[in-house]
């Protein structure tokens, strides 16, 4: 979709619903694998993240938001597209000799807002396809700068590695060009931030939208000098306090530049720690599991909220919410249109981030790949098995031993209550049986 005169007059004719007198900058921090408890507002007992912190108190801390995958490449197509991944077929992990990526058919929230007359920058990992032709500059972006896959995905071997001899050198890109390979990570988060300021201080005739997309805690682990060695945690904890400076450079600048009161910034996860990678992974917190399974773990991510005068301060939100929920949230504030006739999973979150509702009971599908796995309605989550590790995924779509969870009693879905309900294991079998034929005939799911 490029900028049409119609799109961007009508988007000035809707202005900005929420009362502002500026349509305001949205700017997206996604981690990448962080877990639900790596952050010191939520609970993480020797990171330091004193700037996630503020913008919790300074903004809406959620508490039950989920990503639409437990890994990278469907994760971030969720986010951009507001639609389950299974829809875009990018259900799966890309690597560097994958021949696809995301699908021109595709909207995205920086093609909609484009349209809409923001400027639109990325900066960090890309992983929605590695072909120029999947490149963020021809999905919406005006500039890129980043990764345009995980940072393991290189030829080093060695532990922890994940290095492949049959990977090409890691590219760094700016624009649709490789400007470097295999980059020296330590200064990664740096570069990415400094990218993200040169956006936050561009020209100020036009409001921006900024998706900065860290490469870590994602392994291998690096940290700059002035990181390294420093966190109680160890190597894992210097790099989430690194991302949390990042942070803070972006909330000064903002501040710096005059547009603190005018910016929603919104800072999350693609998915869950990945555990078997033992302590340079991190930490779920209370909930089960990690990165790649379905269980709490895997998909309920750390999530905030910030825009000041808009969202209430010091606010904890435990309305149910999910990253595709971003992409009709953020037009709203945009006063951009939907596009059309595209089908959105996502909802508008307006009323909750402005604290005018609550939330309602909703209704969310764990997909992991091809695979349904689990469905969560209120308060009640069912599995399709229990036969579910990051190091042993099933492969079956089959109730072959439901188990059912109370998540507002058992946040640790450590309490199968299956045979105590009966015509709940009933109604969520049915849900999930109804998604699946709606998925197929392109129905949206609510
Ligand atoms: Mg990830």
């Amino acid at each position: 979709m490029s900028l049409t005169r119609r799109g961007f007059t009508q988007a000035l004719a809707a202005g900005s619903v929420l009362g502002a007198a500026r349509r305001p900058n949205i700017v997206m921090i996604y981690a990448d694998d962080l877990g639900y408890g790596d952050l010191g507002c939520y609970g993480h007992p020797t990171i330091r993240t004193p700037n996630l912190d503020r913008m919790a108190r300074e903004g809406m801390r959620f508490t039950q938001w989920y990503s639409a995958a437990p890994v990278c490449t469907p994760s971030r197509a969720a986010l951009l597209t507001g639609r389950y991944p299974v829809r875009s077929g990018l259900t799966r992990v890309l690597f560097p000799d994958s021949p696809g990526g995301i699908p021109t058919s595709e909207v995205t929230i920086a093609q909609t807002l484009k349209s809409a007359g923001y400027r639109t920058a990325m900066v960090g990992k890309w992983h929605l396809g590695c072909l120029p032709e999947y490149l963020p500059l021809r999905h919406g972006f005006d500039t890129y700068f980043g990764l345009p896959y995980s940072n393991d995905m290189r030829p080093l071997a060695g532990p922890g590695s994940g290095g492949n001899p049959k990977h090409p050198p890691l590219p760094l890109i700016r624009g649709d060009k490789a400007i470097e390979t295999n980059p020296d990570q330590s200064q990664l988060t740096i570069r990415y931030t400094e990218e993200a300021l040169k956006t936050i201080n561009g020209p100020k005739d036009r409001p921006f939208f900024l998706y900065l997309a860290h490469t870590f805690p994602h392994v291998p682990l690096y940290a700059s000098e002035r990181f390294r060695g420093k966190s109680a945690r160890g190597l894992y904890g210097d790099v989430v306090e690194e991302l949390d400076w990042s942070t803070g450079e972006v909330l000064k600048a903002l501040k710096q530049s005059g547009q603190d009161s005018n910016t929603l910034v919104v800072f999350s996860s693609d998915n869950g720690p990945w555990l078997p990678r033992l302590e340079n992974g991190g930490s779920a917190g209370l909930l089960r599991e990690g990165k790649g399974t379905t269980w709490d773990g895997g998909m309920r991510e750390p999530c905030l909220a910030r825009w000041p005068g808009t969202i209430p301060a010091a606010s904890v939100s435990a309305a149910q919410g999910n990253m595709m929920d971003w992409f009709p949230t953020f037009a709203r504030a945009a006063g951009a249109p939907l596009p059309a006739g595209v089908t959105l999973d996502g909802e508008d979150m307006t009323g909750v981030l402005t604290g005018k509702d609550q939330g309602k009971e909703r209704v969310f599908y764990y997909w992991h790949q091809d695979d349904l796995r689990a469905v969560r309605k209120g308060p009640w989550k069912l599995h399709t098995t229990t036969n579910e590790t990051a190091t042993q995924p099933v492969r079956t779509t089959k109730l072959d031993k439901p188990a059912l969870y109370n998540l507002e009693v058992d946040p640790s879905e450590k309490y199968d209550v299956s045979g105590k309900h009966p015509d709940v294991v009933r109604e969520l079998a049915g849900l999930l049986e109804s998604h699946l034929a709606g998925i197929r005939r392109g129905e949206p799911q609510k």
